[in-house]
């Protein structure tokens, strides 16, 4: 598979990305983000990279020393946010805390504080777009996961763009791996030859959506396409029934669906 192509067709057929725009990319220093930073650069794109340093032990001073390489060799400015400076705090501390006060797993608490600080950061530095690597293994596993845990509606948000002017407060974040299976990407990355760390996270183990990944290694590209489009094809009218109101977070006064957003209701454990 051609996967330059696929996101250069996924960008022109949901109107992803304009020249003019400043880009603003989520890396983590895994083969998606650093496979899209790539993309889009290649392809004239005037693109910068955002990474939060979450103090995940040596994984972490590697992905950020990897990343500081790769974007110096583009010509690409990269910001990387201290986790520590922001909150006060390491991942592992919040993640600790959080899954003895409120029983937590570690992904959701990671994932909700990783979108808060990209969201705020992406604004500081001007994005037009935020993009992340999110690929279409990732889109059939949310799908699923909402489904087994009994709420589809979770997946309202879910579409190759999301957010954007019209919904205040929010930087628009695009997926133009939104149709790309995660095993292109994988030998795309290993053919370029990117110097990263190709491991798994420490952290993701034990938790539901490492269960459903494994599960999902089981089926084919093809089920998992059928996943997110056959999904897609529910979300207009799932929006339109289901859109919540966005409001301003009473607390920190980033974009919430209600008066605190689930940034702060985590935070506030963590600064007692
Ligand atoms: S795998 Fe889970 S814990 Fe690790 S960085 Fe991603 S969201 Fe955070
Ligand atoms: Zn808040």
């Amino acid at each position: 598979m051609d996967i330059e192509k696929q996101v250069k067709e996924t960008i022109q057929k949901y109107n992803l990305i304009k020249k003019t725009d400043n880009v603003v990319v989520a890396l983590s220093g895994g083969k998606d983000s650093t496979s899209i930073l790539y993309i889009l650069h290649k392809l004239g794109y005037k693109v910068q990279g955002l990474m939060i340093d979450l103090y995940l032990g040596n994984w972490s001073k590697i992905h950020n020393e990897n990343m500081k390489q790769f974007c110096k060799g583009l010509g690409v400015p990269l910001t990387i946010v201290d986790l520590k400076k922001e909150l006060g705090q390491g991942i592992c501390f919040i993640k600790s805390v959080l899954k003895k006060q409120k029983n937590l797993t570690g992904c959701t608490v990671c994932g909700i504080t990783k979108r808060w600080v990209l969201n705020k950061w992406a604004k500081k530095l001007g994005a037009d777009k935020l993009v992340t690597g999110h690929n279409l293994d990732d889109e059939a596993q949310n799908v699923l996961m909402n489904f087994l845990k009994g709420n589809v509606l979770l997946g309202v948000n879910s579409s190759p763009a999301t957010g954007g002017k019209e919904v205040k407060g929010f930087a628009q974040r695009v997926k133009p791996f939104f149709f790309t299976p995660e095993s292109e990407i994988l030998k795309y990355a290993k053919n370029k030859k990117f110097k990263i760390l190709f491991d798994k996270c420490p952290c993701a183990f034990g938790t539901y959506r490492v269960e459903t990944r494994d599960w999902m290694d089981s089926i084919s590209e093809k089920e998992k396409k059928d996943i997110v489009t056959n999904f897609q094809k529910r979300v207009p009218s799932l929006r339109r029934d289901n859109q919540k109101k966005i409001m301003e977070c009473t607390v920190c006064k980033e974009p919430s669906r209600s008066t605190i957003c689930n940034a702060c209701k985590i935070f506030v454990h963590i600064r007692r």
